[in-house]
């Protein structure tokens, strides 16, 4: 359903490399981490994807379902059926959360050519997920992210996606990295979601998050390749002798 093939990628700003032919197909249902020192392109591989400015890609191709991604643009993408966690992290005064929940739904139902969910619909559906979430009712109604903790921030990225129900979800835990109790709540979220038609591309630097999200396949990437793929058991090896003994046998 994600296929990625070949797909090189350099900065619009300088004449700087950082994805250098990467290949990727993540199937329905599965659950594909990808791994990697830091710099190696993890992050610039999720940002092409949902079509954030100042990438250029230079080769190769990027489709779900069949459809060129890279073509659409990033609202195109998203009613397509790719969810970008992390991707509606900003502060929106004024705009309750709700309300915001409610046009993102109904604008990716209109470009899918579906009708708009009716308010009492929308109300029904979003109350169900909030309380599998255990998100308080409070939350919904704040303006979006403003004034949110951390946790409920997570919490509320995960509403996001389980009311967008896309196929594809691609979820980056940059260099901020997750305590705990947020690492919990996104593991809870993401496993809550898992389903036979839908797929996840995970990306972390660490082990850890993946003992709680079980990949069904693990790629290890250097220097914008996919260098190594293997089960979760690469993971566990990325644990024990850090990325340095993998990139050496590579080499
Ligand atoms: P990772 O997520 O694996 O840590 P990134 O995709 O963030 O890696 O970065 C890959 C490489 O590209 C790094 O060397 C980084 O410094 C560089 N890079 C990415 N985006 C930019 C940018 N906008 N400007 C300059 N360098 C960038
Ligand atoms: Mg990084
Ligand atoms: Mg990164």
């Amino acid at each position: 359903m994600l296929e990625i093939k070949n797909l090189h990628v350099q900065l619009e700003e300088e004449d700087k490399k950082i994805l250098k032919g990467v290949d990727l197909v993540v199937e329905p249902g599965k659950v594909h981490a990808i791994m990697g020192p830091n710099g190696s392109g993890k992050s610039t591989l999720s940002y092409v994807l949902s079509g954030r400015d100042g990438y250029e890609v230079t080769d190769g191709t990027a489709t779900l379902d069949g459809e060129d991604l890279l073509e659409m643009e990033p609202e195109e993408r998203a009613a397509a059926g790719l969810f970008l966690a992390f991707q509606y992290p900003v502060e929106i005064p004024g705009v309750g959360n709700m309300t915001f929940l409610r046009t993102a739904v109904n604008a990716q139902r209109k470009a899918r050519g579906q009708e708009e969910m009716s308010s009492t619909e929308f109300l029904k559906v979003i109350r169900e997920k909030a309380k599998e979430l255990k998100i308080d009712a409070e939350m919904l109604k704040r303006p979006v992210n403003v004034g949110f903790s951390g946790g409920e921030k997570k919490r509320n990225e995960i509403l996001q996606m389980a009311m967008l129900e896309p196929r594809m979800c691609i979820l980056d835990e940059t260099d901020s990295g997750l305590d705990v109790d947020a690492m919990k709540l996104v593991s809870d979220g993401v496993n809550a979601l898992r389903d036979a038609g839908r797929g996840f591309l995970v990306i972390t630097h660490y082990q850890r998050l993946l003992n709680h999200i079980k990949p069904d396949v693990v790629h290890i990437m250097s220097d914008g390749r996919i260098v190594k793929t293997g089960g979760p058991e690469l993971a566990l090896e990325v644990e024990e002798n850090g990325y340095a003994d993998i990139l050496g046998e590579v080499a």
